[in-house]
């Protein structure tokens, strides 16, 4: 039997993304978390189980990626489901008919989806885009039950001060949500700004080899959503095979060096596009012509690998270009090890109609997610493209 050590010492992340929730098999000794591919588990008597019955309900590789996740976030509990989507269609599910829903104006495009295709239909759930930056009170009814927060957002990059929007939040008795994909624990913790819950696309950097598709949820010490997103998880049934947690289990052990080189090589990609003659624009949270760079600053220890700019020519010099590149791939997703570029409005955004498109999603919007080859391979890669 291979005991458990138990410690309080707080780790520094590096440590953090190794062993965050990760032990020995109890029974095996085994190092790495076995994969138990085991959809039920034998009783000894009838009722009398191991503390496993069914695998929708528990499974132990499930278990150890939901205590690392709990861990890195500096939660209290995580659960683990089958996509990001499927994460935030969970959190849904705490809402009644007819509740209302404060969100960012700048969000991944399925989740725009999500709420108005799926939940306004399905539920009669209404949401009102705000930019959060801004005073939103006047928005607040009383049916208001959520603010939905993405920071930086996708593909945008625009940041909230997520300690402003929790304090308003708790004065109005609302639950606060925060999509925390673009940044990542390593970048910044939610939790600790006052957030209720965390929402996680694990398919991006977390996972990080653009080889699973998942998602979680993470909050603090809320016993009622503990009871009401557990009740959900195994009800709703949208949860990740053992094989897929134990593959971002194997992700999540370099998630502190990734981040490091994708920070590192956001950084250097977007200071180069900023000064080409062929870019008219670059948003980069670490960027000092960001409009919340002093929030960002306060609120995360690094910027992430995300890079949105404004190529200056039509669809065609945008398509050209885009062909162009040899180590970029034209790809939708981010986060994993390759550096991927995309149009959001030809792409993953397609989704939002031209007239929204027009007005918050630019056509000529390219996002590049960094990878973790070199910057100045990758700084060449674009040079050679943007030549005419
Ligand atoms: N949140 C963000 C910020 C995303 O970028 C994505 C996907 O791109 C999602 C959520 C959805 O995650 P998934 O594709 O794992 O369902």
């Amino acid at each position: 039997m291979v005991k458990r050590k138990k410690s309080n010492i707080k780790l520094h992340p590096d440590t953090q993304a190794v062993h965050a929730g990760v032990k020995p098999d109890l029974q095996t000794g085994a190092v790495m978390t076995p994969i138990y591919a085991t959809s039920t588990y034998a009783h000894k008597s009838p009722g009398e189980h191991s503390g496993y019955e069914y695998s929708r309900t528990q499974n132990p590789t499930r278990e150890v990626l939901e205590k690392s996740l709990a861990e890195l976030e500096d939660g209290h509990k995580a659960f683990a489901f089958a996509s990001g989507v499927a994460a935030q269609s969970a959190i849904l599910e705490i809402l009644k008919p007819g509740d209302h829903i404060i969100a960012f104006d700048d969000l991944y495009g399925g989740t725009f989806r999500l709420f108005n295709e799926i939940k306004a239909k399905s539920s009669g759930i209404s949401v009102t885009y705000v930019d959060l930056n801004k005073s939103f009170a006047k928005e607040i009814k009383k049916n208001t039950k959520m603010i939905w927060i993405e920071t930086p957002t996708n593909p945008l990059l625009k940041i909230t001060d997520l300690k402003r929007v929790a304090r308003i939040a708790k004065k109005n008795n609302l639950i606060t949500v925060c999509d925390n994909t673009f940044a990542t624990p390593l970048n910044q913790k939610p939790l600790n700004f006052g957030i209720d819950i965390i929402n996680h696309s694990l398919t991006k950097y977390i996972n990080g080899h653009s080889d699973v598709i998942g998602g979680c949820l993470v909050i603090g010490k809320n016993r009622l959503l503990d009871k009401k997103i557990s009740l959900i998880q195994n009800s709703m049934g949208a949860i990740p095979s053992a094989f897929d947690c134990f593959l971002i289990l194997r992700g999540i052990k370099t998630l502190s060096l990734r981040m490091k080189k994708h920070n590192e090589n956001g950084l250097k990609i977007a200071r180069f596009l900023k000064q080409h003659k062929k870019v008219s624009k670059v948003t980069y949270p670490g960027l000092t012509n960001h409009p919340q760079k002093e929030i960002a600053r306060k609120q995360m220890n690094g910027f992430g690998g995300i890079v949105s700019f404004l190529f200056d020519g039509n669809l065609n010099q945008i398509k050209t270009f885009m062909k162009k590149l040899k180590l970029f791939t034209i790809a939708e997703s981010l986060g994993g090890v390759e550096s991927l570029i995309e149009s959001p409005a030809l792409m993953t955004h397609a989704y939002l109609d031209d007239s929204d498109k027009n007005e918050s999603i630019p056509k000529n919007l390219i996002r590049i997610s960094a990878g973790i080859e070199d910057a100045d391979d990758l700084i060449n890669d674009l040079k050679q493209a943007l030549k005419s």
